[in-house]
């Protein structure tokens, strides 16, 4: 399997290991950089303000994470333009398309950060600069390979003046400016070229010799060097402008087979279905089909006992019909009783969440879903949402309740924690007990929830304010209980409190359990959040600029779920990338 995944920092074992993959490949690759060059990689990713710019790290991954191409990119949001630092492939990785798999990525990163150019330097195809004929034809291909994209040599300028008499080779300065056709001024480009010179080079280049280049910059617009290659645009070469900014939409195609029928059991199909059809008027969204993923996912989460009776238990139920937990063998952990039914109450919080034959499998693909959206958000995708059901924050290691089997949120925590800290925010109206138990003591996730007060609300037992972690994992979870009767206000002034308290934790991913329980109506709630508020909450969590990942829990009035939904997810994707 290959994939491209976007390396956001050295925190995790996996992410180390990566890391030093791409150094052994520049070390390999790019004989001229100094050991300090190739040291300073981790340190880029994590500390960007020190070195002026914000470093965004690709890698394309075959079997194992075994590193076979990368790119490094940096971003300057001032003056709105991105530099390809490295763009580079294993020299055992034969070139599979690999090279371009990767710049397409990058290019397309580019134009979702709202740069208007993507400036790199290229080694020189003029034999009179470049001396050796064997890297001329190397530095030839190159150049070749860019030229489909539009990108060329910037012409007219000293930027290739070499920084020492006599050296050979000196790097042209080359711009693609992404398919958008937009003119680059020659005062913008000054500025652009001083930061480049200035912020990257200045070990090799003097003050002078930067004024020099800077006053060569006469062409206004600056022109790039005529095609000498590849005939205009290939139109299938025009980036797909703005598709990393669509949110990756995963339903759950399963979770009609999950369908309890009596009377007053509110978690139904038609929940999925009436969000779905809101959001189809909307063009914010790309559907993706959920893959399929091994259960090992969830076994790091939940206890195999667990897994195995709810698995088992499922099959021998007969079609349509349910088992409600009524006995709860607490007190002798050690004796379940041997009858599966019977025994549902031993892994069971409640009464009311019931056994079926489908249970497990709607569960099991509600996980595949979290899954697939979080694989979507690696590859570098900002938002995604898995809409699902059943819901699974209620989920503890070894017990379920609360219309949740599965805590498809904290398995999706649990996989993306091995790429970077992970903070995980409930805002369903219920306290979302399962993923505070599962990580309880963790410093790696932090826990958020939002929820009504737990001495009026389910789940009852937890939610409360001073529960805060233990261990190692004290200060990482928190929750925010709230009255009975809350204005809009109250609510939105404490999810901005939530939101800070994520922002000094600073995940390098967040996972939204995105309950519609708070609104106006809901046969489970007490609050009255309209429309509106829903816009501003999904703003509130965009602004975070986190890539995001959303899970669908709770909500019940299906009359005004989808329109509720759909508010919040313009506000996200507005808080996200227009904020
Ligand atoms: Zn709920």
């Amino acid at each position: 399997m290959i994939r491209i995944r976007r390396v956001s920092d050295n925190t995790t074992r996996v992410n180390r290991e990566v890391l030093q993959q791409v150094q052994d490949i520049l070390r390999e690759q790019f004989p001229s950089l100094t050991s300090l060059d190739i040291e300073k990689i981790p340190d880029l990713l994590m500390n960007p303000m020190k070195h002026h710019f914000r470093f965004i790290l690709y890698v394309l991954e075959g079997f194992r994470g075994t590193v076979k191409a990368f790119a490094l990119i940096s971003h300057e949001p001032h003056l709105k333009f991105c530099y390809l630092d490295y763009i580079s492939t294993a020299r055992q990785a034969a070139d599979g398309g690999f090279g371009g798999a990767l710049y397409e990525t990058v290019r397309e990163q580019a134009i979702s950060l709202g740069a208007t150019g993507l400036f790199f330097e290229c080694l020189p195809d003029d034999p009179e600069l470049c001396k050796d004929p064997a890297i001329l034809r190397q530095n030839k291909a190159r150049l070749r390979f860019y030229e489909q994209y539009g990108a060329r040599p910037i012409i007219n300028t000293a930027y290739e003046t070499s920084v020492a008499l006599g050296d050979d080779n000196p790097p042209y300065l080359v711009l693609d400016d992404l398919g958008l056709g937009k003119p680059l001024r020659a005062h913008k480009a000054r500025s652009i070229v001083r930061a480049i010179l200035e912020w990257k080079y200045a070990h090799l280049c003097s003050p002078e010799y930067i004024e020099k280049v800077l006053n060569s910059f006469r062409d206004d617009p600056v022109r790039l060097r005529a095609r000498r290659y590849v005939k205009p645009m290939n139109p299938i070469m025009l980036p797909e402008d703005g598709k990393l900014r669509k949110i990756s939409l995963i339903v759950n195609d399963k979770h009609f087979i999950h369908h309890i029928k009596e009377r007053g059991y509110v978690e139904s199909p038609v929940r999925i279905e009436a969000i779905r059809k809101e959001l189809e008027t909307t063009n914010l969204f790309e559907p993706v089909f959920p893959k399929e993923f091994s259960e090992k996912h969830i076994r790091k989460v939940h206890a195999s006992d667990y897994i195995g009776y709810f698995k088992r238990v499922c099959k021998t139920l007969a079609p349509g019909k349910s088992v409600y937990p009524y006995v709860f063998p607490i007190r002798n952990a050690a004796r379940p009783p041997r009858e599966l039914a019977v025994r549902a109450g031993y892994y069971c919080i409640d009464t009311f969440t019931p056994l079926n034959e489908n249970a497990f499998l709607a569960a099991k693909r509600a996980v595949d879903c979290a899954l697939t959206g979080a694989d979507k958000i690696l590859e570098g995708r900002r938002l995604a949402y898995a809409l699902v059901r059943p819901p699974g924050h209620h989920a503890e290691r070894r017990s379920f309740g609360g219309f949740c089997y599965f805590n498809s949120a904290a398995i999706a925590a649990q996989y993306l924690s091995s790429y970077g800290s992970v903070a995980i925010l409930d805002i369903d109206y219920h306290h979302g007990n399962g993923q505070q138990e599962i990580f309880y003591e963790r410093k790696d996730v932090l826990t958020v929830s939002i929820h009504g007060h737990p001495k009026f609300a389910y789940p009852y037992f937890s939610g409360f304010e001073d529960e805060k972690g233990f261990g190692q994992g004290k200060g990482s979870n928190i929750n925010h209980p709230l009255p009975e009767c809350i204005t809009s206000e109250q609510y939105l002034k404490t999810l901005e409190k939530a939101a800070q308290q994520i922002a000094v934790f600073g995940p390098a991913y967040l996972i939204v359990c995105l309950g519609l329980d708070t609104a106006k109506g809901d046969p489970t709630g007490t609050w009255g959040l309209l429309a509106k508020d829903f816009d501003q909450s999904g703003k509130t969590i965009g602004k975070l600029k986190l890539p995001t990942l959303v899970i669908q829990e709770g909500g019940y009035r299906t009359r005004v779920i989808g329109i509720n939904a759909r508010h919040f997810f313009t506000g996200l994707w507005t808080g996200q990338f227009r904020s």
